[in-house]
């Protein structure tokens, strides 16, 4: 069924919950483009464009970009050729003004969304996985020092790209994001129950385990 195809998913949670790992196993499924506003930005950061200078002192402090900023590139990455069959959106919106310029952004796509799946996890097992994360620059593939057995030699295993523990990940960063998610990113979660598209999630267990639960919560049910 074409509405099946054409998935337009929203991945909602706090940092460290699983979002991105669960987005990339989405997209893989489906065919689907990822795209992560956090990924966008740290690409920019490294290679020194404008959007990267201005947005790098905000991320160094585990605080918002402005709005303005991500909408636009929102904005044009919706409307490009890789978003016509599907998305899945993943630390995108944060606020609910990002939310009310999605929905005008569809609008004037004529698109709509199918789902938000919100997902959540118990705060230390957030703060443990965050703690133990490593990013690879090159992919942006997660792992968990914890659970991933990863080459001695530091490289992705997907890609080859270099491992490293992203500078936000550190103790008093992520208590700084922890913050900024519960008081201006949480309200989005009811800015969706409204519209009757939220789907709860529990975050907490094994990956496949997650994954399962996501595609179980999906409209038409894909599990
Ligand atoms: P993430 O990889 O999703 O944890 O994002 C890393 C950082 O990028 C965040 O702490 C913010 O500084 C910035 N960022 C990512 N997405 C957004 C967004 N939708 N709105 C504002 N800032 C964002």
């Amino acid at each position: 069924m074409v509405y099946e195809e054409r998935m337009r998913i929203i991945l909602f949670g706090p940092p460290g919950v699983g979002k991105g790992t669960q987005a990339n196993l989405l997209a893989e499924k489906f065919h689907i483009p990822q795209i992560s506003t956090g990924d966008i930005l740290r690409e920019a950061v490294h290679k020194r464009t404008p959007l990267g200078l201005k947005a790098k002192s905000y991320m160094d402090q585990g605080a918002l970009v402005p709005d303005q900023v991500i909408i636009e590139i929102i904005r044009e990455t919706l409307a490009s050729e890789k978003c016509a069959d599907g998305f899945i959106l993943d630390g995108f919106p944060r606020t609910v003004g990002q939310a009310e310029a999605l929905d005008a952004i569809l609008r004037d796509l004529h698109i709509k969304l199918d789902v938000v799946i919100d997902l959540a996890a118990d705060e230390n097992e957030i703060v443990r996985r965050l703690s133990n994360r490593l990013t690879c620059r090159q992919c942006g593939a997660v792992y968990n020092l914890a659970t991933n057995t990863l080459p001695q030699d530091n490289k992705c295993p997907k890609c080859g790209g270099e491992l490293y523990q992203r500078d936000d990940d550190k103790p008093e960063v992520v208590r700084n994001r922890l913050r900024v998610y519960h008081e201006t990113t949480a309200p989005v979660r009811t800015y969706y129950a409204q519209q009757g598209i939220l789907r709860s999630v529990d975050g907490m267990g094994t990956i496949a385990d997650v994954q399962q639960r996501i595609l179980n919560s999906l409209p038409g049910n894909r599990g």
